[in-house]
């Protein structure tokens, strides 16, 4: 596998981004770098853990330092060539620290071929903007789950801003109109955005075409309809099925392109998605996993 050299404009991307190409996912891999601790938000689904097991988003083996992820992404391009893309999604939120641009910003210095890419919840988007993009970020996945902030706040029940904790409505209005911002600003940055929707039945299946009709306004790349992992507060709820997201998905697509091979990972993911995994070699046994001969 030889990875293009060539890492700048949307091209490139198309070509190389497992997750923002369909042709590029299961050719190319991505390695998840679990270095955020923390978040700003509360989303009522989410359940952040540290173990080995579980298969979803927000679950991470470890929490690493800057340094110590620049490290897993040396070994991890050993052990698997294919990965073109250093990413953080989790196990917290990208923005509620300076963990995830100080480690993306160390990764671009050493690995510049890699894309750079990152999740968040979007409320601190607007305000990190320019030093997301100094830092080197390409590819920016931002969780809408609704615009309608009066099932927002049936999703999310707390916004933290600034040092205030908002609730309900106020907080639901607080993070829609962050992400907005957030997202007009980076793509005027250059930085190509994917919109990750959670789809929640019964809470948010009517506003799913509301999300991909600003969407496509704003000059989103993509949108990503994922389905719900019940756990925390929703863990009495059930997920979608197939014919659910199957309806989500097509009303998305009438207005912009879908990605439809989202496997869920986990914070600490390293391979080609939904092929290879090495993250037990790279945390769990990472003294027996290669030699340099
Ligand atoms: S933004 Fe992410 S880490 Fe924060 S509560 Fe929501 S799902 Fe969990
Ligand atoms: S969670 Fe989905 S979008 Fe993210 S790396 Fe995995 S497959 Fe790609």
């Amino acid at each position: 596998m030889t990875l293009c050299m060539e890492n700048s404009g949307r091209g490139h991307l198309i070509k190389n981004h497992p997750c923002f190409s369909e042709n590029a996912h299961g050719v190319y891999g991505r390695i998840h770098l679990p270095v955020s601790p923390a978040c700003n938000i509360g989303c009522r689904f989410c359940s952040r853990s540290f173990n080995k097991t579980e298969q979803r988003p927000g679950v991470s083996r470890v929490l690493l330092s800057p340094a110590e992820a620049v490290e897993k992404v040396r070994l991890a391009i050993e052990l698997c060539p294919e990965i073109s893309v250093a990413g953080i999604a989790g196990p917290g939120e990208s923005l509620a620290t300076d963990d995830a641009l100080d480690t993306l910003e160390a990764v671009h210095k050493e690995f510049p071929h890699l894309i750079k890419c990152l999740s968040t919840n979007g409320l601190l988007l607007s305000e990190k903007a320019e030093r997301i993009a100094r830092s080197g970020v390409q590819t920016v996945s931002v969780t809408v789950n609704s615009i309608d902030p009066d099932v927002q706040k049936n999703i999310v029940s707390q916004v933290i801003y600034k040092g205030k904790v908002l609730q309900g409505r106020e907080g639901a209005e607080k993070l829609i109109s962050s992400q907005i911002e957030g997202i007009k600003k980076i793509i005027e940055l250059g930085i190509t955005v994917k919109l990750n929707t959670v789809l929640i039945p019964g809470i948010n299946e009517n506003s799913i075409e509301e999300v991909a009709e600003l969407a496509s306004a704003l000059d989103v790349f993509m949108m990503n309809v994922i389905p719900l992992i019940p756990q925390h507060e929703m863990s009495g709820m059930r997920p979608p099925d197939c014919g659910e997201i199957n309806s989500a998905r097509e009303k998305v697509e009438r207005h912009i392109q879908v990605f439809r091979q989202c496997r869920q990972c986990r914070a600490d993911a390293c391979g080609i998605p939904g092929k290879s995994e090495f993250s037990s070699q790279l945390y769990d046994e990472p003294l027996n996993t290669f030699s340099h001969g």
